[in-house]
C-alpha cells in the first residue's frame, strides 16, 4: 500500500474549514428563495418586500446555529416518524404542506411533527432564549408559523386542534425544555397570508421602488440577508434599525 501524499497538517485544516463552511452555506434551508411559513409573520414589512421581489441577498453569514438546528430536526425525524402514541395516533414527521398563496404562487413548507391533530414545531434555543420562551410564550413570528402549518394539514384534510412548540435547549440537558401549545387558529393564519399577500400586491405593481416605502421593524437586522451597514440605496439593501452592531464576519 503506498502512502498518501504528506500534506501540512494547516493544509489540511485550511480544507477541512472551508468544506465546513461550504456544508453551513449550501444546506437546503440556506439556499431557499421562496417566502416560507416560518417568514410569513415576520415583523418587518420591508424584509418580505424583499424576498417577494426577488432582490439579491447582501448580507452572507454562516448559518451555524441553523445549521445545528436543522442536524436536530433530520435526527428527530428519524427516531420519531412513524412511531404510534399508546393510543394508536401515529407521528408523521417532516410533513411537506401547502398553506396558501401568495402573489399567484402557492406558499409551501415543511411542518415538523404532527400527531393526533396536534401540528409540533421543534425549536433549538440558546439559554438566554429559553428563559424568555418559558416566561413569555413563543413571539407572534413563531404563532403565525405554527397556525400555518396547521392551515396546511386542514388543507389536506386531516383534523387540527392544537399547536405546539418544544424548546429543546443547545447547550443544556433535556431536562430543562419548555413545551408551549395553544388551541388552532386559522384566522391568526389566513390574516397573515393577506398581510403578506398586500406586501406582493405593492411590489408587483411598483417593483423595488416600493421597498423603501414600506414599514421596517427590528427583526434581527444583522441576520436579515438585506441587511448592509449605511445603506442609501433600500431598493437593494437596508441599513437596519438603530443601534446595531457590525454583522458577523463570514
Ligand atoms: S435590516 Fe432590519 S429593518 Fe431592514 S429589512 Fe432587514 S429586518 Fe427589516
Amino acid at each position: 500500500m503506498t502512502s498518501p501524499p504528506a500534506v501540512a497538517v494547516a493544509e489540511v485544516i485550511g480544507h477541512l474549514d472551508a468544506a465546513l463552511k461550504h456544508a453551513v452555506t449550501h444546506q437546503p434551508r440556506s439556499l431557499q428563495r421562496e417566502l416560507g411559513p416560518s417568514e410569513i409573520g415576520c415583523p418587518c414589512d420591508r424584509r418580505l418586500g424583499y424576498r417577494l421581489a426577488g432582490v439579491d441577498p447582501v448580507n452572507p453569514h454562516l448559518p451555524w446555529l441553523a445549521y445545528l438546528g436543522t442536524a436536530l430536526h433530520g435526527r428527530l425525524a428519524a427516531d420519531l416518524d412513524g412511531r404510534t402514541l399508546p393510543d394508536g395516533a401515529r407521528l408523521l414527521a417532516e410533513q411537506p404542506l401547502d398553506v396558501g398563496e401568495v402573489g399567484g404562487r402557492t406558499v409551501t413548507g415543511t411542518s415538523d411533527l404532527y400527531v393526533a391533530g396536534v401540528v409540533v414545531d421543534w425549536k433549538l434555543v440558546g439559554t438566554t432564549s429559553l428563559r424568555r420562551y418559558r416566561a413569555h410564550g413563543p413571539g407572534h413570528q413563531y404563532r403565525v408559523q405554527l397556525h400555518t402549518y396547521g392551515r396546511g394539514y386542514r388543507r389536506r384534510g386531516l383534523p387540527v386542534t392544537h399547536v405546539a412548540i418544544a424548546f429543546l435547549p443547545r447547550t443544556r440537558e433535556l431536562v430543562h425544555r419548555h413545551w408551549w401549545h395553544e388551541p388552532y387558529d386559522e384566522r391568526i393564519a389566513v390574516e397573515a397570508l393577506r398581510r403578506v399577500e398586500a406586501i406582493a400586491a405593492a411590489v408587483a405593481a411598483a417593483g423595488p421602488h416600493v421597498l423603501p416605502l414600506l414599514r421596517t421593524a427590528e427583526a434581527h437586522c444583522l441576520y436579515c440577508p438585506w441587511f448592509r451597514p449605511g445603506s442609501t440605496d433600500l431598493t437593494r439593501a437596508c441599513p437596519g434599525t438603530a443601534g446595531l452592531l457590525t454583522p458577523v464576519p463570514i
